[in-house]
């Protein structure tokens, strides 16, 4: 059985947009990143949202990683951080990770 996966929904604190789709890591009207304590929401139109195979590809339910550097949450499946390009995982050193919803874990 293929499970489904549905994207979720969260509002920017910013400028109210509301509705951003979970695959936008920032606001696309402002261009504000979401916090980590940003609340996913599931939309009114759950079978406009469940990802197709492909798209479900590309999800995880790793927790996002935090760098050191700049401490900017990265996707699990970014190799390096997206904000400054350091690299994630240096020396096999394990970095700290995060999930949404416990804080830090190191
Ligand atoms: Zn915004
Ligand atoms: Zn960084």
């Amino acid at each position: 059985m293929e499970q489904k996966r549905i994207e979720g929904l969260w509002d920017c604190v910013f400028c109210e947009t509301k509705m951003i789709r979970a695959r936008y890591e920032a606001c696309p009207n402002c261009g504000k990143p979401r916090g980590i304590d940003t609340l996913f929401y599931l939309p009114d139109d759950i079978m406009a949202a469940t990802l197709t195979g492909e798209e479900t590809k590309k999800t995880t339910n790793e927790p996002d990683w935090l760098c050191e550097y700049c401490d900017h949450y990265n996707r699990s499946d970014e190799p390096v951080c997206i904000k400054c390009g350091a690299p994630r995982d240096r020396g096999g050193e394990t970095y700290g990770t995060i999930h949404h919803l416990t804080g830090k874990e190191f």
